[in-house]
């Protein structure tokens, strides 16, 4: 049987990987589907290696270029509508865009029944309960690409569900934490790092929006909503029903644990490789079944593991990178608050990435958004396509005052 893949961001980190996992694992797949918001040129190159049926470019004035570079055999399209009418068709849609703007792919993929690889976590945390929502659609299934969530999702696959049916033996979950190209500064040391340090992540390599949330711990607490959305709901709902009360942020540094889950008996089960994203990706191409390809294999046997032999934890300075527990406050607050921040934070990174903002200001117009926030619910997309906007005017008078 072969599984027909959808690639929603397909220029960017996620994308670029997927197809290398799609290329090494050869037989069993077939991509029908690339989209990318404006790279056209990159676009055309991967449509003319992997020969799709359909090619999106998010980015309408691209549309011309992108038909002029395939074979008529390959049918392009643009705009966000189209690139959603992809993830309805495919077996599996890896959505790997950056942002807000991975949410209709994310609706619509779920809402057709289909099996969700989801990178894109700012859908998920910004649109959680308008989510949730399209995951009970039968057949949707959702699989984590984050490499936290892949990583508990792989450890609850090992634990039985009670045969009584009683509650989840799951107790708590730990998320692990690099602890970014920052961790061991000061707030005071913190005020003046440049853009290029605070993109120099030590263990991973990613995208820039991520890895600027990496060296503030907003990506942390964003994963902390999306574990919460994910594993929180009930037991037997695909969730194990624990509350934000009982997730753990543990930092540690080398990136080889990538999550951990401890039971009621006082067991914890842990889920180690070395750091490729294209683990967790060929992991949610596969499911439920394993991948034959390995990536991020540890080798046991070499002399220098880990460069020496050893994995360390700490907990995290929540003084210094105050992104992770403002990241807590929106999710209790709940409602569109996750949506709030996350848009003001989307603002924020992208202002210091052009350098029109300091580094500890990302936390800063966080917070002042977030103390904004209007106690608005999200039953509806029309709500969180509201709150967003709402957040982004809100970050954006900040920015303003800020220059
Ligand atoms: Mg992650």
């Amino acid at each position: 049987m072969t599984i027909e893949v959808a690639i929603a961001g397909s220029t960017g980190s996620i994308g670029t990987q997927t197809l290398e996992v799609l290329a090494r694992a050869g037989e069993g797949y077939r991509v029908v589907s690339l989209s990318a918001g404006r790279s056209a040129d990159l676009l055309i190159r991967q449509a003319l290696e992997v020969r799709p049926d359909v090619v999106v470019i998010g980015d309408t004035a691209h549309e011309a270029e992108v038909r002029a570079g395939l074979p008529s055999s390959i049918r392009v399209y643009s705009g966000t509508d189209a690139m959603a009418d992809c993830a309805r068709q495919a077996d599996v849609t890896v959505n790997g865009i950056v942002g807000f703007a991975g949410l209709p792919v994310t609706l619509a993929c779920l809402e057709a029944g289909r099996r969700l690889a989801l990178a894109n976590k700012e859908s998920l945390i910004a649109a959680g309960p308008v989510v949730q929502r399209a995951r009970r659609t039968p057949g949707a299934e959702l699989v984590p690409v984050d490499s936290e969530h892949a990583a508990i999702h792989m450890c609850l696959r090992g634990i039985d569900a009670p045969a009584d049916g009683g509650p989840s033996r799951v107790s708590r979950l730990q998320i692990t934490a690099s602890g970014g190209p920052f961790r061991g500064r000061t707030i005071e040391q913190l005020a003046s790092v440049s853009v290029a340090e605070a993109l120099a992540h030590p263990t991973w390599s990613m995208g820039p929006k991520i890895t600027i949330d990496s060296s503030t711990l907003m990506n942390k607490g964003l994963e902390v909503i999306e574990a919460n959305e994910l594993f929180g709901i009930p037991a037997g709902d695909a969730g194990v029903g624990l509350s934000l009360d009982d997730i753990d942020v543990v930092v540690h540094p080398q990136s080889i644990i990538h999550s951990m889950v401890t039971l009621t008996d006082g067991a914890t089960i842990a889920q180690l490789s070395t750091p490729d994203m294209r683990l967790p990706i060929g992991y949610a191409l596969a499911y439920p079944d394993r991948s034959n390809t390995p990536f991020g294999a540890i080798d046991w046997t070499s002399p220098d593991l880990f460069g020496n032999g050893t994995l360390t934890f700490e907990l995290p300075d929540r003084r210094a990178f105050p992104c992770l527990d403002l990241a807590f406050a929106a999710a209790r607050l709940a409602g569109t608050a996750p949506a709030w921040l996350n848009a003001s934070n989307e603002l924020a990174v992208a202002a210091f990435l052009q350098g029109r903002i300091g580094w500890t200001d990302i936390a800063r117009i966080n917070q002042s958004v977030l103390e904004r926030h209007d106690g608005g619910t999200a039953e509806s997309l029309d709500d969180v396509l509201a709150a967003d906007h709402e957040a982004r005017v809100r970050a954006d008078e900040l920015l303003k005052q800020l220059r």
